[in-house]
């Protein structure tokens, strides 16, 4: 597990590492996530209450900004190489566009979870960060 210092001299799990292996953003060993995207009440190593988290939207806005930028970039690829039909392009934008919001939903929820946790926002607001 990546570890780094935080600003007291101890060190803390990196919160992209963590996220990235949705993994707890205190101990980097638990898991975050069951399921798609549930998250588990608490760390099954540290007992990390995560139960009151809240990312909100956060995930779903970067899953739109990245998948979209990339399937906008394919749509111009595309077209300017084969210009193909439009039927075309939904034949290959429907599963991209599905599968890599999917793909890419639990990393970024994780990623999030850990970065509140690290900047000590909402329900994490008591929690110290090592
Ligand atoms: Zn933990």
């Amino acid at each position: 597990m990546t570890k780094m210092q935080n600003d007291q001299g101890g060190t803390t799990v990196s919160p992209f590492f963590a996220g990235l292996m949705c993994r707890c953003p205190h101990c980097g060993q638990g898991k975050v996530l069951t399921g798609l995207l549930d998250v588990v009440p608490a760390c099954t190593v540290c007992e990390l209450d995560l139960s009151a988290h809240d990312t909100g939207d956060g995930p779903a806005v970067f899953v739109i900004l990245i998948v979209g930028g990339f399937a906008v970039g394919l749509a111009f690829f595309v077209e300017t190489t084969f210009a193909p039909p439009t039927w075309v392009h939904l034949i290959y934008q429907i599963p991209f566009v599905l599968g890599a919001s999917i793909l890419c939903l639990r990393p970024l929820k994780a990623i999030l979870i850990a970065l509140q946790y690290r900047n000590h926002v909402g329900s994490f607001n008591d929690t110290p960060a090592d």
